[in-house]
C-alpha cells in the first residue's frame, strides 16, 4: 500500500534514547502530520471494520494514541490496559519483564464481557514481552484475541513468537 511509505518517512528515529545503544522509534512526528496520522489509522480501520471486534484494548502510552480513533470507526468499546497504581476501579493485573525489572498492566474488572473480541494496540513491538502480557489480562477474563496491531515492529527481536499464536498486523518494520 502505498501509503505505508508515506508514514514511514514520518517516524523519527533518535539514537541513543532512553540510553546509550538504543535506537528508539519516535511516533509523535506521525502525529504532526494529519495524512500520514490518518493514514495510520484508516489502515487499521480498513482491515478491522468486518471483523466483529467489540474491544480495542489500548497499551499506555502510546496505544491510547492509536487505538481510540480505531475503536471509535470500527463501532468497538476502548479500554485502557494502564501502567500500575493509575485506574481508581477494582483491577486485575499482569507482570512482565523489562530489561531490568518487571513492569505491569492493569485492566478494570468488568470492563470487558466474556464473549468479547478484542484487538490490542500499541505503538511499537519489540521483545513481544507487553503484548504478551496484554494478551494474559484479556484471556483470563475470558476475552477472544482476535489479533495485535502495531504500527512499528522491531524483527530481529522476535516478538511475535511471545504472542501465543496471535497474528499481528504491523506497517513498518524496523531492522
Ligand atoms: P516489548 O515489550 O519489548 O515488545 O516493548 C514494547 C513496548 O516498549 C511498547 O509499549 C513500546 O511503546 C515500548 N518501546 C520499546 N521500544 C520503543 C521505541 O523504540 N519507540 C517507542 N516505544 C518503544
Amino acid at each position: 500500500d502505498p501509503r505505508i511509505n508515506g508514514i514511514k518517512t514520518k517516524i523519527r528515529v533518535v539514537p541513543d534514547f532512553p540510553k546509550k545503544g538504543i535506537m528508539f522509534q519516535d511516533i509523535t512526528t506521525v502525529l504532526l502530520d494529519p495524512k500520514a496520522f490518518k493514514d495510520t489509522i484508516d489502515l487499521f480501520v480498513e482491515r478491522y471494520r468486518d471483523k466483529n471486534i467489540s474491544v480495542v484494548a489500548g497499551i499506555e502510552a502510546r496505544g491510547f494514541i492509536f487505538g481510540p480513533p480505531i475503536a471509535l470507526a470500527i463501532g468497538a468499546k476502548f479500554v485502557p490496559l494502564r501502567k500500575p497504581k493509575k485506574l481508581p476501579g477494582e483491577t486485575i493485573f499482569e507482570e512482565y519483564e523489562l530489561e531490568y525489572g518487571n513492569d505491569r498492566l492493569e485492566m478494570h474488572i468488568g470492563a470487558v464481557e466474556a464473549g468479547d473480541r478484542a484487538l490490542v494496540v500499541d505503538d511499537l513491538i519489540a521483545t513481544g514481552g507487553t503484548l504478551c502480557a496484554a494478551i494474559n489480562l484479556l484471556e483470563r477474563v475470558g476475552e477472544e484475541v482476535v489479533e495485535c496491531a502495531c504500527v512499528i515492529e522491531l524483527p530481529e527481536l522476535k516478538g511475535r513468537q511471545r504472542l501465543k499464536g496471535k497474528p499481528l498486523c504491523m506497517l513498518v518494520e524496523y531492522r
